[in-house]
C-alpha cells in the first residue's frame, strides 16, 4: 500500500519527536514539557453535538491573554497545526517555497515537504540571528518565512529590529511567521503588538509549554483579520474538541493565568540553577536561553547524551555540534541531572 502513497510521502522521513525516539527512564527532559501536571475537571455533557469551530469563550480568553482582539486569533490543534495551515493556505505546491533559518524547529520543513512545497534555508548567523542580507537574496517564490523566537533548540531571542526589517522587506510578498511557542517564559519579548502595523505578520502560540498542557493539543495563531480569514478557509470544520476548549478556557481564566505565572517563575529559577551549576563545569558552555530549556555544549556531546540515557536521564541531542538541549524540569529533576553530569564529567 505504501507504493500508492504520493511520491513525496513515500520519501518522507517523519519528524522524530521526543515521544517517537522513546527511551526508558525517570527523568524526561527531552520534549520541553512542563513538569507540572495540573488538574482539570471539564464538563463532559453534550458530546452528542459537534463543537463550535472556534469556541468563542476560548478565543476571547486567549485574545485577552495575548493583548489582541478576538478576530485576530484562530485556535488550532497545537501550534503544529498552525504551521501546516499557513503553508497550505499560502503556498502553491510545486511553485512556492517556505524559508526558514536553521538550526531551528523541525516541523516547518516536514510540513512543507508533506504538502509538496519547496524548502529554502538561510542559516542563522554565528550568534544565531537572522542573516538579513542572505534572506533578501533568497526571497524568489518564497511565500512563508518561519522565524522562531525564543528559538528551538538554541534558546536565544531574535532581534526585534531585524524582525521589523524582515516584515518590511517582505511586505505584499510573503507572510512572516514568528513562532513564539516559548514566549510565555519571556513575555516582555513578544512581538504581538506589531500585528497592528504589519499585515503580513503571523504569530504562533501554544498551551503546550508554560501552560503545561502538551497533552491537550491546543495552540493559536495571531494575525490581522485578513490572514485569520484565510486560515479559517482551510481549517477543519471542528478542530477543537469540546473538552479541549473547556480545559483550555479554564487554564486561561484569571486563576489559571496566575498559576501559570507562578510556575513560569519557578521554572525560570530552576533554569538559572541549572545554568549556574553547569557553567562552572570544565569544558562546558551553557548558552543563555529564554524558553524552558537550555542548549549546552559539552566536550563530547554524543557520549554525554548516551551516558545520561543509560542512566535513565532522557535529554535531547541537537543538530548543533556537541550540544544537548536540556528541558527545565522540577528542581529535583534539575538537581539529579546536574549531579549526574558533574560526576560523569569529573570521572
Ligand atoms: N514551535 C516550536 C518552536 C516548538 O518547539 C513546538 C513544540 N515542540 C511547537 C511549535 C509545536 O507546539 P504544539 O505542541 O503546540 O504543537
Amino acid at each position: 500500500m505504501e507504493k500508492l502513497a504520493r511520491k513525496q510521502v513515500q520519501q518522507l522521513t517523519p519528524y522524530l519527536s521526543a515521544r517517537r525516539i522513546g527511551g526508558t527512564g525517570d527523568i524526561w527532559l527531552n520534549a520541553n514539557e512542563s513538569p507540572y501536571s495540573n488538574e482539570y475537571s471539564p464538563a463532559l455533557n453534550e458530546l452528542n453535538r459537534y463543537p463550535e469551530c472556534q469556541p468563542e469563550e476560548l478565543i476571547t480568553a486567549y485574545a485577552s491573554y495575548a493583548g489582541v482582539s478576538a478576530d485576530q486569533v484562530i485556535a488550532t490543534r497545537g501550534a503544529d497545526e498552525g504551521i501546516e495551515l499557513l503553508i497550505r493556505a499560502y503556498c502553491e505546491p510545486g511553485e512556492d517555497a517556505i524559508l526558514y533559518c536553521p538550526p531551528t524547529y523541525g516541523m516547518y520543513a516536514i510540513s512543507a515537504e508533506t504538502i509538496g512545497v519547496e524548502r529554502k534555508t538561510v542559516p542563522l548567523t554565528d550568534d544565531w540571528q537572522l542573516d538579513l542580507a542572505a534572506i533578501r537574496q533568497s526571497l524568489d517564490s518564497v511565500k512563508v518565512i518561519f522565524v522562531c523566537s525564543p528559538n528551538n533548540p538554541t534558546g536565544n531571542l531574535v532581534d526585534q529590529q531585524d524582525i521589523k526589517t524582515l516584515l518590511e522587506m517582505t511586505q505584499n510578498k510573503a507572510i512572516v511567521v514568528i513562532d513564539e511557542a516559548y514566549i510565555d517564559f519571556s513575555p516582555e519579548s513578544s512581538v504581538s503588538e506589531l500585528i497592528r502595523s504589519y499585515p503580513n505578520l503571523a504569530i504562533l502560540r501554544t498551551l503546550s509549554k508554560a501552560f503545561a498542557l502538551a497533552g491537550l493539543r491546543c495552540g493559536f495563531t495571531l494575525a490581522n483579520q485578513e490572514i485569520i480569514g484565510v486560515l479559517m478557509k482551510v481549517i477543519a470544520p471542528y478542530p477543537i474538541p469540546k473538552p479541549v476548549a473547556e480545559i483550555a478556557s479554564e487554564a486561561l481564566s484569571e486563576a489559571g493565568r496566575a498559576r501559570t505565572k507562578r510556575q513560569v517563575l519557578d521554572l525560570n529559577a530552576n533554569k538559572a540553577y541549572l545554568q549556574a551549576g553547569l557553567s562552572i563545569l570544565d569544558g562546558v558552555t551553557v548558552f543563555d536561553g529564554w524558553g524552558n530549556f537550555l542548549l549546552v555544549k559539552f566536550p563530547a556531546g554524543d557520549a554525554v547524551f548516551k551516558a545520561a540515557w543509560n542512566e535513565g536521564i532522557i535529554l535531547r541531542n541537537s543538530p548543533v555540534e556537541d550540544c544537548i538541549r536540556i528541558s527545565v524540569g522540577s528542581r529535583e529533576e534539575c538537581e539529579r541531572t546536574l549531579s549526574f553530569l558533574r560526576s560523569y564529567l569529573e570521572s
